[in-house]
């Protein structure tokens, strides 16, 4: 029987968050220093025997000894056979498995590493450099993000320059070609390598485990084109498979039995910022079936909050489409002032807070 290589089994394993995958079928409990407790789904148990440790990627249950990785958890609680474990995990956390019979290579392991070593590096040093330039600044007070805000959800600058986070990266001992596979540079037509990104505002796109595998770049001024620049698919990113804010409102939206679904990083941002955590932008694609395949793992509800336009609108009846196949049943909610005027979610949350 063809199987998933060594490799690839301990890359998935690495980008896991036990914690999540536990949460699905077993309500979570923190107890300190980021580790969890539960009442054992394997044996009949009255208080919370199992201990869940998401940094070493295990749990315990210390009254009937129930215990391993996140794939023999998923195996016992689900009746699954290896194979279909590490196929759920990976479904569950976006990972993109390779083709059965085409093992990943070291090098595809490798890139993988360097993909979100050199994605972690330039979103920290992006958040470093807004502070350094007045316009990226005046920009962000302008959207009303705080401080706080914008550093938990990693917003950063990238300056002007073609060589400002070549030149970082290279300290750090990365290769501008380095750079190219992981999309934080490109090719010039003369040969020579520049930053992808350069005087924009840089969005860091998290998958499921909160690592940065992708940047969505603003434009500052209006007039320039194009007005959101991504970065391009990836070992570690697939745009089609991740939602902007996941990582951050996993945990919120079956909490609040519900996910309200946004257009853009503002809004999604806005709204979390406001109080409206159980919140997702589909940012830079249009909503996938896999989008909603993953949605539905959290809720089958969803408020469909896009920009009052006519291209919000379609938008909004696209994603119904697709949502409802997944058994996510949606609603649109269609934001406009008093007077009438369609206004997007960004604003209106700014203008009338987050109960309205
Ligand atoms: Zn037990």
């Amino acid at each position: 029987m063809a199987f998933y290589s060594d490799e690839v089994i301990q890359e998935l394993k690495q980008q896991t968050n036990i914690a999540d995958i536990i949460q699905q079928f077993v309500p979570l409990k923190r107890s300190g220093a980021g580790r969890f407790v539960c009442r054992c789904p394997f044996h009949n148990d009255h208080s919370p025997s199992m201990n869940v440790n998401p940094q070493m990627g295990i749990y315990k249950c210390f009254a009937c000894g129930a215990g391993g990785d996140v794939f023999k958890f998923v195996m016992e609680h689900e009746k699954m056979d290896f194979k279909a474990a590490v196929e759920w995990v990976a479904s569950a956390t976006g990972f993109q498995l390779p083709e059965l019979g085409a093992p990943v290579t070291p090098e595809i392991a490798e890139e993988r590493t360097l993909v979100r070593e050199l994605n972690e590096l330039a979103a920290d040093w992006f958040v470093e450099q807004l502070p350094k330039s007045e316009k990226a600044l005046n920009y962000i007070r302008t959207r009303h993000l705080s401080e706080e805000t914008r550093h938990f959800f990693k917003v950063g600058y990238a300056p002007e320059g073609r060589e400002g986070f070549l030149s970082y990266a290279a300290k750090n001992g990365f290769s501008p070609r380095q750079l190219v596979e992981a999309g934080l540079a490109v090719e010039r037509e003369n040969g020579g390598i520049a930053d992808k990104f350069r005087d924009r505002l840089m969005f860091a796109i998290e998958n499921l485990s909160g690592k940065v595998v992708a940047f969505g770049g603003r434009v500052l001024e209006k007039q320039k084109k194009p007005k959101y620049l991504n970065s391009p698919e990836t070992a570690l990113y697939k745009k089609g498979e991740i939602l902007y804010g996941l990582s951050k409102a996993k945990n919120e939206i079956p909490k609040a039995g519900s996910v309200v679904l946004v257009e853009g990083y503002f809004d999604m941002i806005s709204l979390y910022q406001a109080g409206v955590k159980n919140v997702v932008a589909v940012s830079g694609t249009a909503l996938t079936e896999k989008h909603a395949e993953i949605l539905s793992r959290y809720t089958k509800s969803a408020y469909l909050v896009f920009d009052g336009d006519e291209a919000g609108r379609k938008a909004a009846l696209r994603t119904i489409e697709i949502v409802l196949p997944e058994g996510i049943v949606p609603k649109i909610v269609a934001l406009s002032r008093p007077n009438g005027e369609k206004i997007d979610p960004d604003n209106f949350v700014n203008e009338h807070g987050a109960s309205a």
